[in-house]
C-alpha cells in the first residue's frame, strides 16, 4: 500500500527535492567528512561527470562562503544550478559517498549544490571569467546541455562563440522534457544571461535545415560542436492513435511545462520502463489521476529507469503491469476508453542481452483508461545529420572519437544524448568539457 494520500499529490507541482535554507546548508555541509587528499581524489568527485571537486565545495559553504563555493562548482560546470535540480545524485555523487558506508545517510551534494549555485545567481555573482579573445570562432548546435556548456568552456577560454538552436529557449531537454517537478523553467534564463555575459551569441528559432545553411555556418567557423540531442518520440504506430486521450511523452512534459496541464482524467496510462515513463506516471498523480498504470512488455529487472525512480513511483501510488504489451487503443465518440493489452512471457536474450519478450496468444484484456502516454524513447536526428558530410553513424548515434568528442568529419565535434543514445545532463557536460578539449587541439593547430 502506498505509503502516500493520493490527493496529496495532486495540484502539487512543487520541487521533488525542496531548496535548503542558509542553516539547512550550513547544517549539512558541517557533516562533510571532506574525504580525499594528495593520494586519493575523494569518491563523491570520482562518481561525478563533471569533475566537480565535491569537498572543496562543500568545505567553502561550511565557511559561509557560498559565492566562492559557487566558483568551484562552475569551474567545473557551468550548468552547476540546472544540474543540481535534474541530477541522479542518488546513483552518482551520493552513492558514493562515504556515510553510507557508516550506515548514515549520504550528504545531500545535490541539494547544497543548489543552494551555492543559486545563492550566486541571486547575488549578481559571474561563473566564470572570459579570456582574452583568442581570434578562434566556434559554432555550436543544439543549446542543450551539452551544447551550453561547451559554449560556456569556450567562451571562458576566450573564443567567439555562436549558438544556434530551433526552439524559442534555452535548455533542450531541460527545458522541454524534463518533468516540472524536477526543474521548471529556472535557472535556465539565469545561465543564458551568464553565457552572454561570456560573450556567447545565442541565436534561438535558428533551425538548420539544408546543407546551403550548414555550409553557410561552416564557413564563419573553424569548427563545430553537435550539441542536437535527441528528437522527437520513437514512433511506434497503434490502432486508435487519433483518439483524444492519447499522448507522446514530450508534447505531454511539454504541455505541462508550458502551463497547459494535460486533462488526464480519473485512469491513466503510462508505456514504458525507462525514466521519462516514471516521470510522466508521477506527474498523471498530480495532475488528478487516481489510477495511474506502467505498462512495460517486459519485468521490473529489464526495466531501464534507475531503481530509486522506480520506487519513488511505486511509493507514489504508481501501479505496474509486468510483461503487458498495448496493441490497441479503444474510444467512443473519439475520446479514448481503453487501451488492449497482451500479455507476455521472456524467451531468450536478444542484442540488447535483456530477454525478448514473447506475446502469450489468446490471452488479451482491456484495461479501462482515459489517457494513454507513450514514453518508449526518443529518435535521433538523422534528417538534419544527414547533411553534414562524412558523418558517420552507429545505431544512429554518432561516432565520435571518446578522447576528443570529434566525429568522423573533423571539423565537427559531439557530445551528449546524439552520441549516447539518452543519458543525464551532467553526463552531457562532461562530454562537452572533453570535446571543449578536442575542439581547442583542433582549431590551435594540432589538427588530426
Ligand atoms: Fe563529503 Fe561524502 Fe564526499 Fe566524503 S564522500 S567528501 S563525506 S560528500
Amino acid at each position: 500500500m502506498s505509503a502516500f494520500a493520493q490527493e496529496t499529490l495532486v495540484g502539487d507541482f512543487s520541487d521533488l527535492k525542496s531548496p535548503l535554507s542558509e542553516e539547512e546548508a550550513l547544517v549539512q555541509a558541517d557533516l562533510c567528512l571532506q574525504c580525499g587528499g594528495v593520494y586519493a581524489t575523494a569518491p563523491c568527485t570520482v562518481a561525478c561527470p563533471a569533475d566537480v571537486d565535491v569537498p572543496t565545495f562543500i568545505a567553502q559553504i561550511a565557511a559561509g562562503d557560498p559565492g566562492a563555493a559557487a566558483l568551484t562548482l562552475f569551474e567545473q560546470n557551468i550548468l552547476a544550478a540546472s544540474c543540481a535540480r535534474v541530477c541522479p545524485v542518488e546513483v552518482l555523487c551520493q552513492a558514493s559517498c562515504v556515510m553510507n558506508s557508516q550506515d548514515e545517510a549520504a550528504i545531500e551534494i545535490g541539494r547544497l549544490q543548489r543552494f551555492a549555485a543559486d545563492w550566486a545567481y541571486a547575488n549578481g555573482v559571474a561563473p566564470r571569467k572570459k579570456a582574452a579573445a583568442n581570434g578562434h570562432k566556434v559554432a555550436v548546435i543544439g543549446a542543450g546541455p551539452a551544447g551550453l556548456a561547451c559554449a560556456g568552456e569556450l567562451a571562458a577560454r576566450g573564443y567567439t562563440v555562436t549558438v544556434y538552436d530551433e526552439r524559442a529557449e534555452v535548455g533542450g531537454l531541460i527545458r522541454y522534457a524534463i518533468a516540472p517537478f524536477r526543474q521548471h523553467t529556472e535557472p535556465l534564463p539565469a545561465e543564458a544571461v551568464a553565457l552572454a555575459g561570456l560573450g556567447v551569441e545565442i541565436k534561438l528559432e535558428a533551425k538548420i535545415d539544408s546543407k546551403k545553411a550548414l555550409a553557410e555556418i561552416e564557413k564563419e567557423v573553424e569548427a563545430i560542436f553537435l550539441g542536437i540531442g535527441y528528437g522527437e518520440d520513437v514512433l511506434v504506430k497503434t490502432p486508435g492513435d487519433d483518439l483524444e486521450g492519447v499522448w507522446e511523452s514530450l508534447p505531454f512534459i511539454e504541455a505541462l511545462k508550458d502551463g497547459n496541464p494535460p486533462q488526464v482524467g480519473r485512469r491513466a496510462a503510462v508505456i514504458g520502463g525507462g525514466n521519462t515513463a516514471m516521470d510522466v506516471a508521477r506527474e498523471a498523480l498530480r495532475l488528478g489521476a487516481e489510477e495511474v498504470t506502467v505498462l512495460y512488455r517486459r519485468t521490473q529487472a529489464e526495466m531501464p529507469a534507475f531503481y530509486h525512480e522506480y520506487e519513488e513511483a511505486l511509493e507514489e501510488g504508481v501501479v505496474f503491469k509486468w510483461l503487458t504489451l498495448p496493441v490497441a487503443f479503444k474510444g467512443e465518440n473519439g475520446r479514448l476508453t481503453a487501451v488492449e493489452c497482451q500479455p507476455m512471457k521472456l524467451g531468450e536474450p536478444d542484442d540488447s542481452g535483456r530477454r525478448r519478450p514473447e506475446p502469450i496468444e489468446g490471452a488479451d484484456f482491456d484495461l479501462p483508461v482515459d489517457t494513454i502516454v507513450k514514453a518508449i524513447g526518443q529518435r535521433p536526428r538523422e534528417e538534419f545529420l544527414s547533411l553534414i558530410d562524412g558523418l558517420e553513424l552507429e545505431w544512429g548515434r554518432i561516432k565520435i572519437n571518446p578522447e576528443t568528442g570529434q566525429t568522423t568529419n573533423p571539423k565537427y565535434f559531439a557530445a551528449g544524448d546524439a552520441i549516447n543514445g539518452g543519458a543525464t545532463a551532467v553526463q552531457a557536460v562532461g562530454g562537452a568539457k572533453v570535446a571543449v578539449a578536442g575542439i581547442e587541439a583542433f582549431v590551435q593547430g594540432e589538427k588530426r
